[in-house]
């Protein structure tokens, strides 16, 4: 049964197996990008799983957030519930006779037993058990049935589990990541592999599909270590060599407790939503337990899948620093060209309802994406500051009416822009900056600072004290246009004195 005729050539085979019970979550999106990364730089093949058993808390609206915020970080499988493949189905609620029949198998050869116990007997001998102060483990009553009190049971149609006869001895768990993990079988209880209702229980389930599917790597998170014992108990009692294995850490919050909601958001779709670039998560996750062996930090997906290798996975601890994910964040946007991160902005003003920004002429947003871009720590980070450039002429806040009204030599100051402006059309960056150069020295010639001219232009084009580079707004209203945001800034102090 073992036998699919697999060649070692084939390159290896991992699976991504998460539980659509949730939304992605960072710490098996972390999974995912390992067994992904993996596979990638070694020419394998890799199939998503999806482990949807527990039928009450599993949804499609889960399953479909894993799938989207998998393609979103990049990775893409090989074969999977969307795509089909040569080893599906690849849901597990799909796939229940296959584990009945091994689980029959493991019944012919007495490898497994029928239980008849009931919950409630069961829970009545554990109460029992941890009265008298003993640890509970599943008594094997039905193991040491008389064939007489088995047939009865039968005849009564009692309900039963199958249970897994845990042999002797010890039981090796080889690990890339640790080592060999030796526990002794006497510590584990013969647990149930399939359920009285004929479903696989989760240790079956997982053997059977990766004997099936087979895979030669698994790569998840060390929570699974211990299961990973009766993984290789049920691998030996079908016959099959135990896949490799590889536990790597749990992604922890700064508190060092499993990372949760409490710390922050913990799906990789809230972090989409907050305007985090794929990129930028993707390389903060790889570096969480995995190091190139020097001090880079920054790799877009394509380097990962060329440096990335098993002996760079630490085992230490990983804790989540989202300092640091923001600061990795900041990078990736600086690579990103104005085009692009206009594209990349846009979702978040539709989702903002930014409809008049969203009006803008295509070459007018990108200026204005650029004029902002160096105080973007995520792309939610751009949407206020562009409100700026759907603000009406004239419309001044009190703050900068102040400050206009401060002003010393005002009329002249603006009468300096007004001129400059004028005498320019092109609203290139070239001029813009001549411009402002201009401007500067007029400033000279008449002994001010440059700041005298300066401030009340920013003040009375833009409305407000604070806001992006002069260049990037006078290439985006252009010279004439600024010179009638001018004119609109004087009607309205104008107003003010009436
Ligand atoms: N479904 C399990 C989980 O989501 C993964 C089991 C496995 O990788 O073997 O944690």
């Amino acid at each position: 049964m073992a036998d699919s005729g697999r060649q070692e050539s084939d390159g290896p085979r991992v699976r991504f197996a998460p539980s659509p019970t949730g939304k992605l979550h960072l710490g098996s999106a972390r999974t995912a990008l390992f067994n992904w990364l993996f596979c990638r730089g070694s020419g394998g093949a890799m199939a998503l799983r999806l482990e949807d058993t527990d039928r009450e808390r599993s949804s499609e609206e889960f399953e479909s957030d894993i799938l989207h915020s998998l393609r979103w970080m990049g990775l893409d499988w090989d074969e999977g519930p969307d795509i089909g493949g040569d080893h599906g189905p690849y849901r597990q609620s799909e796939r229940m006779d296959i584990y009945r029949g091994y689980a029959d198998r493991l019944l012919e050869t007495g490898g497994a037993y029928r239980c008849y116990c009931t919950p409630e007997e069961l829970e009545q001998r554990k109460k029992a058990a941890i009265e008298k102060g003993l640890p509970w483990r599943y008594d094997r009553r039905c193991l040491e049935l008389s064939e007489q009190d088995r047939e009865h049971l039968e005849k009564e149609g009692r309900p039963y589990a199958t249970r897994f006869r845990v042999p002797e001895g010890k039981v090796v768990v080889n690990d890339l990541l640790r080592g060999e993990v030796t526990v002794d079988a006497s510590e584990i209880d013969d647990f149930v592999i399939l359920r009285s209702d004929g479903t696989a229980g989760f240790h079956l389930a997982v053997v059977v599909d990766d004997i099936t599917m087979d895979i030669t790597h698994v790569i998840r998170g060390d929570d699974h270590l211990t299961n990973a014992v009766r993984h290789v108990l049920l691998f030996n009692a079908f016959g099959v060599e135990p896949p490799l294995f590889l536990h790597h850490s749990l992604l922890m919050g700064p508190d060092g407790a499993k990372l949760s909601k409490r710390h922050g958001a913990t799906a990789v779709s809230d972090y989409r939503e907050l305007g985090y670039l794929h990129e930028a998560l993707v390389n903060y996750l790889a570096l969480l337990s995995w190091s190139p062996g020097d001090d880079r930090e920054i790799f877009s997906l394509s380097e990962l899948v060329r440096e990335f290798s098993i002996r760079g996975v630490s085992a230490g601890k990983a804790i989540f620093d989202f300092e640091k994910l923001n600061w990795l964040n900041r990078q990736h946007v600086k690579m990103r060209s104005d085009a692009e991160l206009t594209d990349l902005v846009i979702p978040f003003l539709e989702t903002a309802g930014r409809e008049e920004t969203l009006a803008l002429p295509r070459e007018k947003l990108e200026v204005a994406v650029a004029s902002v871009r160096n105080g973007m720590e995520t792309l939610t980070d751009a949407v206020e500051p562009l409100d700026l450039y759907v603000r009406p002429a004239g419309d001044i806040s009190g703050e900068a009416l102040d400050e206009l009204e401060k002003s010393l030599e005002l009329e002249e100051a603006l009468g300096v822009c007004m001129e400059t402006l004028r005498a320019n059309e092109s609203a290139d960056r070239e001029t813009a900056e001549r411009i402002v150069k201009l401007l500067r020295e007029e400033a000279k010639s008449r002994g001010w600072g440059a700041k005298k001219v300066l401030w009340p232009l920013r003040l009375a084009v833009t409305g407000l004290t604070v806001g992006p580079d002069l260049v990037y707004l006078i290439m985006f209203w252009g010279p004439g246009g600024c010179a009638e945001r001018i004119e609109a800034a004087k009607r309205t102090l104008g107003e003010q004195h009436e």
